[in-house]
């Protein structure tokens, strides 16, 4: 089953056309890979699928699970299972991790029934050792003073604490050195699971070296110019976006 549709979506970002008619599929179990240059407007996409109210839908639709999402605001989206992890995570001083992502879980669970704290910080501590994290990051303020891999690695520990049914990760392995974007890339593989698709966004075929998408598209201008397999990534690496707006034209 389709666990995202999205259907011909034209978004507007302060009366400017950003996108142009997008539509693609993500499906449970399935790595969906969206590649392209700077300015494509794949971040664009990430910000409308999560409902950013500067990011205007002036036609198409967003589909979740079945359901017309598009004009839902973006906590009920979250709680129907959609997480975005930002190019850009931002700082919360004041808000530790653990409480942050406490109140995240909990946001998502019957009232009544809140998550067991012992059973939270068990999951924490296990989620935080696959990542190579330090324990001491939970009691730290979310993001404030974390280095660009240590944001990267907080947003996959969020996204493995939740356990959405649908996660886009928005470059996740921008500014990460090698060792670090081994740690992530693996993390993501193991957190992988028939219930949850992902749609991987990245200008850069490094972190598909390490995870295997099962789906390419190609944004460029706002527009899925072409879509394909694995083998899109070793083109557009060999010969770069250009070779493919040359044979899609
Ligand atoms: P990508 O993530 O593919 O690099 P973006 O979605 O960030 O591309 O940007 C696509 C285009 O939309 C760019 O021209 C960018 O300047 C514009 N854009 C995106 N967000 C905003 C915004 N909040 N305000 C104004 N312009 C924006
Ligand atoms: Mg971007």
């Amino acid at each position: 089953m389709n666990e995202l549709q999205i259907k011909d979506l034209h978004v507007e970002v302060e009366g400017k056309e950003i996108l142009k008619g997008v539509s693609l599929d993500v499906s449970k179990g399935e790595v969906v890979a969206l590649m392209g240059p700077n300015g494509a407007g794949k971040s664009s996409l990430g910000c409308a699928l999560l409902g950013h109210p500067a990011y205007k839908v002036t036609a198409g639709q967003i589909i979740l699970e079945g359901e017309d999402v598009t004009k839902l605001p973006t906590n009920e989206r979250a709680k129907k299972g959609l997480f975005l992890s930002f190019q850009y995570p931002s700082e919360v001083p004041g808000v530790s991790m653990a409480n942050f992502l406490r109140t995240a879980i909990n946001s998502r669970r019957d009232k009544k029934n809140p998550i067991p704290v012992a059973e939270f910080i068990k999951q924490l501590k296990e989620i935080m050792k696959m990542l190579k994290m330090d324990e001491s990051f939970m009691h730290r303020y979310l993001n404030e003073g974390f280095s660009g891999g240590e944001k990267k690695r907080a947003e996959i520990l969020q996204m493995a604490m939740l356990k959405p049914g649908m996660a886009i990760l928005d470059e996740t392995d921008s500014g990460l050195d090698v060792d670090s974007l081994k740690v992530v890339a693996e993390g993501i593989n193991k957190l992988m699971n028939p219930g949850m698709g992902i749609l991987l966004i990245t200008h850069y075929q490094r972190i598909l070296n390490y995870i295997k998408p099962n789906k390419v598209y190609v944004m460029m201008n706002g527009k899925i110019v072409k879509s394909g397999g694995a083998e899109l990534v070793h083109q557009i690496e060999s010969q770069g976006y250009e070779s493919i707006k040359a044979i899609t034209q």
